[in-house]
């Protein structure tokens, strides 16, 4: 009997769910282990203080001698709640976080010790950093990286550590993370819809992003999972039958949560809540042990970092609870991935969201203004979106025949396409005081204040209007919501910038009224991006010719859909934004192909390592098993034996078969590792990947499959897909 699994399976079947001690309200302890408004307001100076809160809305520069108060005030904090070490926590390009652990503890020369944490310690740190991804930026310049505290993100305790969320750069300025490209878009996207936003009221000084993003996970048995090196080592299965139920039944949608399960979401969602993290809902998802957890949406920089310290605390719980959580894109086949929906808006710091429709005509004109400038700037960089949300592990589900499809469109549905429609058709120039005021009250007046509740509603769009937000739903469910967000908010900013110009100059030189100026360029930009509106359901081969005809991308896997990101025209318009430079750039996008190619390696080696070392081993022990039963019925039955082995013949035979097909298969994958291994060239190495060795995983993974459902059970050494997902 294979003990692995056996003892696996045991140990899953007589697990209690584990209690979880609840707090009275959540409110009571939401935000308890956060250095936020109120911890500052107890442990900082007044000055101090009014210094961090001027950086957080204005992004002012906190200067040194107050620094070091801070820092005195966040240690006596930290210290109070149980801290002894502090971390700057960053986000490396390698798409998770890193940490490095200082003591508040420093000796004093004289034998004794104090606690210490100075304002040079929170503002600026230089980490070991030079195994960190840098795609040559750190070799051209100079080797080192420094972390630097973001006051917009607050300082929070996990554990006994005091964490600081900081940015990483280099010595010479340049980006070596995520948080710092998101951080200038958002500023470059402030500066551009407030001076948009002022069309309609003055007094905006202020825009934000916001975001709220639902996590979509499977939970397997923690010994299950550890049965099988596939999930250990790659978070999802390389083999494995699908079992004879599936997600036909659509039974687990909605339905009640497993009690484990429950128990775990009930701890994370206390840890969240201490952590300030404002997690709202939970449910299951389409696929069975799937789930998805969804905080109240919050401004985009927090609500990044809120989501991967979630992913960071899921992992933790999960421990607790004889769990581990997949956040792989699609862990199992044959069975529904998972995604990580970016619900985005536009709120103003008069409390207005601008993608809101509002309760009068001038409120819904600003509303149409930003969602159509989204739309075009979606359509005029649908290729670059596409290319924010590629990886090896994504591509399983874009490039796959599931919703969402790698060809990005827009989902608005009847009525604003009605709308729109109409809007198409405003006369070209100055309108006429009738038109004027028929479009203010059938076509912008129309507009319903709550859209929310429309029914007709897509569930599979690649980036949906849902009301008062943009729904990008093809993001990953193990992406950094950085990078999408980061090209969302540069496009939309560059999109608001050129409108802004070209409304104002038709103001200034056909001396047009400031909202015929406005309907003028909005009814061209609903013409120029007809083409990325997309309202139809089923995403197969006939969306794809249809998408081939209007000139959308359809990307499929990540190399091809990464190209862009090195485009000169790409390049140029993060320059012009202020968001990225060249160098900065070419980094990142030699960081990610190079990325994709080690994922491909990564998976190969461990594919190959499975199928030689635990499938063809069990297949021919069976084999041997069923040898021996020929030999037997052959000393028995004389000649006449095989009347009777004649089944047990064919199976040896078909064992034989798919291990011959399986051992070809590898050898042949690692001689195609071994040539894309000789290219030089990151990008051409990372194609190689794609489209040379990648193309063995579901060849070898096949003949595995037909061997699992061969063998016989008490043998398989790997926990099966009914195992992981039912039990
Ligand atoms: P669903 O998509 O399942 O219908 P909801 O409409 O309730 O769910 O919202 C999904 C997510 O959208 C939540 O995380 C919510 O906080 C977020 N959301 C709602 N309004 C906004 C907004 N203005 N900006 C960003 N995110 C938002
Ligand atoms: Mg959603």
């Amino acid at each position: 009997m294979s003990t692995l699994r056996f003892q696996a399976l045991k140990k899953s079947l007589n697990r209690k769910p584990i209690e979880v001690k609840e707090p009275h309200r959540r409110s009571e302890i939401f935000g308890k282990n956060v250095f936020n408004e109120m911890a500052m307001r107890q442990y900082l100076t007044k000055d101090s203080y009014k210094s961090v809160m001027d950086a957080v809305q204005h992004g002012s520069k906190i200067n040194r001698d107050l620094a070091d108060h801070i820092s005195t005030g966040m240690k006596e904090w930290a210290i109070s709640k149980g801290a002894t070490h502090y971390t700057h926590w960053f986000q490396p390009l390698t798409g998770s976080t890193a940490e490095k652990h200082d003591a508040f503890f420093e000796t004093t020369g004289n034998g004794s010790a104090i606690e210490k944490f100075g304002g040079g310690s929170l503002v600026q740190q230089e980490p070991d950093a030079s195994s960190f991804p840098n795609g040559g930026i750190r070799n051209t310049f100079e080797a080192r990286g420094y972390t630097a505290w973001d006051p917009t993100s607050p300082a929070f305790i996990l554990g006994t550590t005091l964490c600081i969320p900081t940015v990483f750069v280099s010595y010479t300025g340049e980006a070596l993370d995520y948080k710092v490209p998101l951080l200038r878009s958002l500023q470059a996207l402030d500066g551009a819809a407030t001076e948009v936003a002022k069309y309609f009221d003055k007094k905006v000084t202020k825009v934000n992003a916001t975001l709220g993003w639902e996590q979509e996970y499977f939970l397997v048995d923690a010994a299950l999972a550890a049965s099988r090196p596939d999930l250990v080592m790659a978070e999802r299965t390389l083999l494995g039958h699908a079992p004879a139920k599936g997600q036909q039944l659509d039974d687990h949608y909605f339905g009640s949560i497993p009690t484990r399960a429950l128990n775990f979401m009930r701890e994370l969602e206390n840890e969240c809540m201490l952590l300030g993290i404002p997690v709202k809902t939970r449910h299951n998802e389409v696929a069975p042990n799937q789930f998805e957890l969804a905080p109240i949406f919050e401004e985009v920089n927090l609500a990044v970092d809120h989501n991967l310290l979630l992913m960071d605390v899921m992992d933790k719980v999960a421990e607790r609870h004889h769990l581990k959580v997949l956040f792989h894109e699609k862990p199992f086949a044959g069975v529904n991935g998972s995604g990580k929906h970016n619900n985005w808006s536009l709120s103003t710091d008069t409390g207005v969201n601008l993608l809101g429709p509002g309760s009068t005509p001038m409120k819904n004109l600003q509303f149409l203004t930003f969602f159509v400038n989204t739309i075009k700037a979606v359509y005029d960089n649908e290729e670059l979106i596409r290319s924010s949300i590629a990886s090896a592990s994504n591509d399983h589900r874009l490039g796959a025949n599931e919703a969402p499809p790698a060809i990005i469109s827009v989902f608005i549905g009847s009525q604003l396409t009605k709308a729109l429609d109409e809007l198409e058709k405003v006369t070209d120039g100055k309108l006429s005081p009738q038109e004027k005021t028929d479009l203010k009250l059938n076509v912008v007046g129309k507009i319903p204040e709550i859209l929310l509740d429309n029914t007709d509603r897509n569930r599979t769009s690649p980036f949906a209007f849902t009301g008062n937000k943009f729904e990008f739903r093809a993001v990953g469910s193990t992406a950094n919501c950085s990078n999408p967000m980061t090209i969302l908010n540069a496009i939309v900013a560059k999109q608001l910038q050129e409108f802004k110009v070209e409304v104002d100059k038709l103001i200034k030189d056909k001396k047009m009224k400031k909202d015929d100026a406005i309907f003028n360029v909005l009814r061209e930009y609903i013409k120029k991006s007809k083409k990325i509106r997309f309202e139809g359901d089923g995403y197969g081969e006939a969306w794809e010719k249809e998408a081939k005809k209007r000139g959308l991308s359809n990307n499929k896997k990540t190399p091809e859909a990464l190209k862009v990101k090195k485009a000169d025209k790409t390049i140029k318009l993060f320059e012009e934004l202020g968001v990225m430079n060249r160098v900065e750039m070419e980094a990142r996008h030699e960081i990610e192909v190079e990325e994709y190619s080690m994922h491909i390696q990564i998976e190969g080696r461990i594919l190959g390592d499975i199928a030689r070392n635990h499938v063809i081993p069990t297949s021919i022990r069976y084999q041997n098993i069923l040898i021996k039963n020929v030999q037997g019925l052959k000393d028995i039955y004389g000649d006449d034996f095989k009347k009777h082995a004649s089944e047990q013949l064919s199976i040896i035979e078909e064992i034989s078969n798919h291990i011959e097909k399986i051992n070809k298969g590898i050898t042949e994958m690692i001689d195609a590792r071994r040539q894309a291994n000789k290219i030089e060239d990151t990008e051409e190495k990372a194609f190689a990947y794609c489209d040379e060795v990648r193309p063995y995983f579901d060849e070898i993974r096949y003949h595995c499959d037909k061997l699992e459902i061969l063998v016989d059970d008490e043998l398989w050494p790997l926990a099966k897909y009914r195992e992981m997902l039912f039990n």
